[in-house]
């Protein structure tokens, strides 16, 4: 036996290629050598062989270590001996030959125990219900383990029958050309064993749909775009796996009223321009009943007014907004003839004492038109 072949050199790579370009390149050569597409031919069985011996060091970064300060040497002090067959090639990289034959190592889905799915439900909201909490009772469809089998889905009273196939292990072993490989019993998929009586209450599933009242409590403050879990009301898991989780989507319907800016409370007011310009106080509704609020002299149009700490709680820390009130001045219509005589007057008045500063204006643009 001469001077052993470096692994690098085998699989044509450099001695920096990264994780997947190892992979790929053993990959290439495993196809190229296949012992299916070579039938017969010895040198394409020891290049099969050199490659997966060369492979399953470079992969490991452990091994690879040793070799790249050591060499060969280092890695039979590890003891590190190659591999006895193909049996054992396949049973360590079985996986990378699945893409392309369709089997694989056969190391599959025993009966694996799975967590249930989640849920999602969209719940409706008042305005007020949002702002202040609420107690809701969901009503939901899910997936629950069945009563009748407990979820072990076979008829009360039998049992799984271990597969005659595979004799229980979920893998047969398949001659293919002049060697054999292993792979997933056919017959039991891989579960080693199947129901010879399904449970006829879930049709052998494990399952039932069932309808379930989850009660809720909303928290004052939720808004929409909210999202509460409870944790566990989710779907049955499969084979005893845990429950899913339940989330709530929270949707707020608009109000009459009042709109919402986080935690403050939105709402217009409505004022005609006496009001505005002589101040007033008037009675505003808030979340919780009538206030009286005091419209300054002189306020105008789109002048906002708070009522402090009348807002909706803060979810995480409970401390309330403001309601904010957008004054909306109003030009009357429909005035009387006192009314309108009394505007009248004050128009008057407000001529006067504008006619004096326009005439100025007006001189002025005069004077630089003439020029
Ligand atoms: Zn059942
Ligand atoms: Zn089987």
């Amino acid at each position: 036996m001469g001077q052993k072949e470096d692994y690098y050199d085998v699989l044509g790579i450099g001695r920096n290629a990264s994780e997947s370009e190892i992979k790929a390149a053993y990959r290439k050569l495993a196809m190229k050598y296949h012992p299916d597409r070579n039938p017969g031919d010895k040198q394409a069985e020891e290049q099969f062989k050199l490659a997966a011996e060369a492979y399953e060091v470079l992969h490991d970064p452990q091994k690879r270590n040793i070799y790249d300060q050591y060499g060969h040497q280092g890695l039979e002090g590890s003891g590190f001996s190659g591999f006895g067959g193909f049996e054992d090639i396949f049973s360590s990289f079985g996986d990378i030959f699945e893409d392309f034959f369709g089997f694989g190592s056969g190391r599959r889905s025993q009966n694996r125990v799975r967590r249930g799915a989640d849920l999602r439900y969209d719940l409706n909201l008042t305005f007020m219900e949002a702002a202040f909490g609420a107690q809701k009772e969901l009503r939901i469809n899910k997936a629950a383990e069945c009563p009748s089998c407990d979820g072990s889905r076979c008829e009360p009273g039998t049992q799984p029958e271990t597969c005659q196939q595979c004799g229980g292990s979920g893998q047969v072993t398949q001659s293919q050309g002049f060697f054999t490989v292993r792979t997933t019993c056919p017959v039991c998929r891989g579960q080693g064993q199947f129901i010879a009586h399904p449970c006829e209450e879930c049709r052998g599933s494990g399952q039932v749909t069932t309808t379930k009242t989850v009660s809720v409590k909303i928290p004052a403050g939720v808004d929409s775009g909210s999202r509460l879990r409870l944790a566990n009301e989710g779907e049955a898991g499969a084979s005893g796996g845990p429950h899913g989780d339940l989330y709530v989507f929270i949707y707020i319907e608009p109000h009459e009223l009042f709109e919402r800016d986080d935690t403050n409370v939105v709402c217009r007011l409505q004022i005609s321009f006496i009001q505005a310009a002589l101040g007033d106080k008037i009675k505003v509704p808030t979340l919780n009943g009538q206030k009286t609020l005091t419209i300054p002299k002189g306020t105008q149009p789109g002048d906002i007014l708070r009522f402090r700490g009348e807002g909706i709680p803060s979810l995480r820390n409970g401390r309330r907004g403001d309601q904010i009130i957008q004054m909306d001045v109003r030009t009357p219509t429909n005035l009387n003839k006192k009314q309108e005589g009394l505007l009248r007057d004050f128009k008057e008045l407000e001529t006067n004492k504008l006619s004096s500063k326009l005439k100025k204006i007006l001189k002025g643009q005069a004077a630089r038109v003439s020029r």
